[in-house]
């Protein structure tokens, strides 16, 4: 039985997974890319002459066109044919269409490219300030964030979402923004969740030695670098993550609630703190 927290070294820092661990999986699964869907015809319509709305237009044609270069010089004559964004010279309806087929394709694909992020970014952006999303997270996680700050520990996040994104979701909360809450952010810019070195260069980043760091992350191809670069883990449990298996309930500590960590006093609330 080992505690979650080393109780040897003084914890300075606590870095926050999003997905699965400060936010439900569903919120980014059926609010955040819906919401896409449901409003991309109608957005194109709206913003179409701004400049914005035309530089990602025209990241995402070019984007189409490599596809469609990468398809010919490919072996692979079994692959998807990506639909291409016809001119702006073209009929104006039939244009705004073939980007909204376009998009719908790199999301089904499950694409991470940038000129999709891109537009996506811009469409959260507005759909946040406007009241449209409300970034969720769980009722437990401002609270914890408030206790470690108390404390003199520093509060940073690493999701694979870019920065600007979790930048609007924690400035969009139901509780008003607690972007003043948090030190820092990181996305896989600084590196892969999976890798140990990412880990490492977050800590160099923040000034932190690696043991001194807390990492919360709802999966263990997350948590087992973190902890081989040294780190402090804990599993989060959320409704709706993926169940962990027996040999990761035994290899990892795990919790439910991020109070799980700083619950005081009573034997029953010390024994949480123990791997389960
Ligand atoms: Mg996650």
């Amino acid at each position: 039985m080992q505690p979650v927290l080393d109780e040897n070294t003084d914890l300075k820092c606590v870095i926050l997974d999003i997905e699965g661990t400060t936010t439900a999986i569903s919120f980014v699964k059926d609010i955040l890319f819906p919401y896409i869907r449901k409003n991309l015809k109608k957005y194109l319509e709206t913003h179409w002459e701004e400049e914005q709305c035309q530089g990602d237009v025209q990241a995402l044609r070019e984007q189409s066109i490599n596809d469609s270069e990468e398809k010919k010089s490919s072996a692979d004559k079994l692959q998807v044919v990506s639909p291409k964004i016809l001119s702006n010279d073209e009929n104006l309806e039939l244009t705004r269409q073939s980007v909204v087929d376009y998009v719908l394709f790199l999301m089904d694909a499950d694409r991470k490219v940038t000129s999709l992020k891109q537009l996506q970014g811009h469409m959260w952006k507005q759909a946040y300030s406007t009241g449209k999303v409300v970034g969720q997270i769980f009722e437990d996680v401002l609270p914890a964030i408030k206790h470690w700050i108390s404390e003199r520990k520093k509060v940073y996040i690493y999701s694979s979402g870019s920065v600007e994104a979790q930048k609007l979701l924690f400035g969009h909360t139901a509780e008003g923004s607690i972007l003043e809450f948090i030190s820092g952010h990181f996305d896989t810019k600084i590196g892969a969740k999976v890798e140990v070195d990412s880990y490492c260069k977050i800590a160099k980043e923040i000034g932190c030695k690696n043991k001194e760091i807390l990492f919360l992350t709802d999966v263990t191809r997350e948590a087992r670098p973190a902890k081989e670069a040294g780190c402090q883990v804990a599993v989060v449990l959320r409704p709706g993550n993926a169940p962990l298996s027996d040999e990761e309930i035994q290899e990892f500590p795990h919790i439910s609630s991020f109070s799980e960590l700083y619950a005081e006093g009573s034997g029953v609330e010390k024994a949480k703190l123990v791997k389960k």
